[in-house]
C-alpha cells in the first residue's frame, strides 16, 4: 500500500510504501495527551520506503521520561502547527491515521491500553480490547 500524509499547515509531509497495519485505537494516557484525542489512531507501516517531504527542519521531537524500559516514548510534531508526525520505532513507522491524506482502506481492528481509557470514552465497536500492549499484529492482518 502507498500512503501520503502531512501536518495541518502543510510544512511537513511524508510518503511510504509497503505493508501497513489496520488502525489500533490506543487509549494510553500518554497517547491521549500527545494527540488530544480520546484515543490515538495508530498505524504501523514498513519503514524501508518511508520518506519525509517538505521542510524536514520543521520536525520537532519530544521524549517523555522513561516509565519502565527503553526505548523512551518519543513523539514527532510540526514546529509550526503541532500536528503529530510519524515516528520510527524498531525499524517500522508508527503514525496517526488522522494525518494521512486518505485512510479509506484502513479500519480500527483493536483497542490497546484500555486499562487507561478515558472516563468519557465508551468503546462500542465490538473490536478486541487489550488491557495493555497487544501482541504484534499477525501478518494476515496487514495490508500489502
Ligand atoms: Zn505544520
Amino acid at each position: 500500500m502507498r500512503l501520503t500524509g502531512s501536518c495541518l499547515c502543510g510544512a511537513v509531509g511524508f510518503e511510504l510504501e509497503g505493508w501497513v497495519s489496520p488502525i489500533q485505537a490506543c487509549h494510553a494516557e500518554r497517547c491521549r495527551k500527545a494527540t488530544g484525542g480520546l484515543f490515538s489512531p495508530e498505524v504501523a507501516a514498513a519503514g524501508d520506503k518511508f520518506v519525509w517531504t517538505g521542510e524536514v527542519g520543521n520536525i520537532a521531537s519530544y521524549e517523555a521520561p522513561l516509565l519502565d524500559t527503553p526505548p523512551a516514548y518519543r513523539r514527532n510534531f510540526c514546529r509550526t502547527c503541532g500536528s503529530p508526525l510519524p515516528v520510527e520505532h524498531e525499524g517500522m513507522i508508527v503514525l496517526q491515521a488522522g494525518v494521512l491524506d486518505n485512510c479509506s482502506e484502513l479500519d480500527v481492528f483493536r483497542h490497546a491500553f484500555v486499562g487507561q481509557k478515558s472516563g468519557c470514552c465508551e468503546i462500542t465497536d465490538g473490536k478486541p480490547q487489550f488491557e495493555g500492549q497487544p501482541p504484534v499484529p499477525d501478518v494476515s492482518e496487514l495490508h500489502e
